[in-house]
């Protein structure tokens, strides 16, 4: 099997695009995906990928509409020839006050980051079971997707307890059709998204060392460590690995 175009959603920082960026350097043309606001962020990334020697092909989406999802894997397989890796990653989370968070946070959170995965796990595998060459799906889970360690945040661990569920039953499903699907599970990851929580930049701060101090290797993890198990997943060598969730915490939870 030859996989050569993967597709990265939220890619235009952070997890996302080191992830991007990881895969232009194994080869791959790439698919970049973000938010309208992100399209400078994407548009530099792009000129990075195309300067490794690889095709790319900018999709500006919000993976919790379903239009907005089909149209950018349809545009894709248009842009660059078919669809081999899906790499589910975009997702949000917010600090929500009250018992269990507001309902306004839940469903923003839910519809990003358990809807808009599902969306593109569906219509990516409508595309590979199609092509019939097999193919890649994973997913953006969490520590908070094996363990709920942080008050209000209720939302944001339930999403992420959904990926592993769908992750599951889609590996399940797609066996078949030699399409692997797993998901990554990072603990805490130097990125933007803890400035995206609503917090004042000591209380990140005193979150971090908090977390920090969680790990048996006492350090914050990079986007590259956690693009390099994604690398793995991807890879030939990870052929017979499906339905798992890897985790990439530091020892935040030993299994
Ligand atoms: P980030 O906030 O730095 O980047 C996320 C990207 O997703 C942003 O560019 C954002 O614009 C994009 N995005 C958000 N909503 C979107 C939507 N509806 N459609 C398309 N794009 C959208 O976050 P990150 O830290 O790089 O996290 C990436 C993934 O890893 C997320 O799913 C996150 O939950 C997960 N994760 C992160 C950490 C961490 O410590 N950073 C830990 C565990 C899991």
């Amino acid at each position: 099997m030859v996989l050569q175009v993967a597709l990265v959603t939220g890619a235009a920082r952070g997890i996302g695009e080191a992830i991007a960026r990881r895969l232009a350097k194994d080869g791959y043309d790439l698919a970049i995906n973000d938010l309208p606001s992100q399209a400078p962020g994407l548009e530099k990334l792009q000129e990075e990928i195309i300067a490794m020697g690889r095709r790319s092909y900018i999709c500006i989406a919000d993976v919790s509409k379903e239009n907005e999802v089909k149209n950018m894997i349809d545009n894709t397989v248009e842009a660059l020839g078919g669809l081999h890796v899906m790499i589910a990653n975009a997702g949000i989370g917010r600090i929500s006050p009250g018992p269990l968070g507001t309902l306004e946070s839940w469903d923003l959170t839910m519809a990003t980051n358990a809807r808009g995965v599902f969306l593109c796990y569906k219509y990516a595998a409508e595309v590979m079971i199609k092509q019939g060459q097999g193919g890649r799906i994973i997913g953006a889970s969490s520590v908070a997707g094996k363990q709920s360690l942080e008050s209000h945040t209720a939302a944001y661990a339930a999403s992420k307890f959904a990926i592993r569920g769908l992750t599951q039953a889609a590996a399940r499903e797609l066996g078949k059709h030699n399409i692997t699907v797993n998901t990554y599970a990072p603990g805490p990851i130097d990125t933007p998204m803890s400035k995206t929580f609503g917090l004042s930049d000591a209380e990140i701060s005193a979150v971090k060392e908090k977390e920090r101090k969680m790990t048996v290797l006492e350090r914050i993890g990079t986007v590259d460590e956690v693009a390099g198990v994604v690398s793995f997943l991807v890879s030939s060598d990870a052929s017979y690995v499906t339905g798992q969730t890897m985790s990439v915490n530091g020892g935040m939870l030993l299994d």
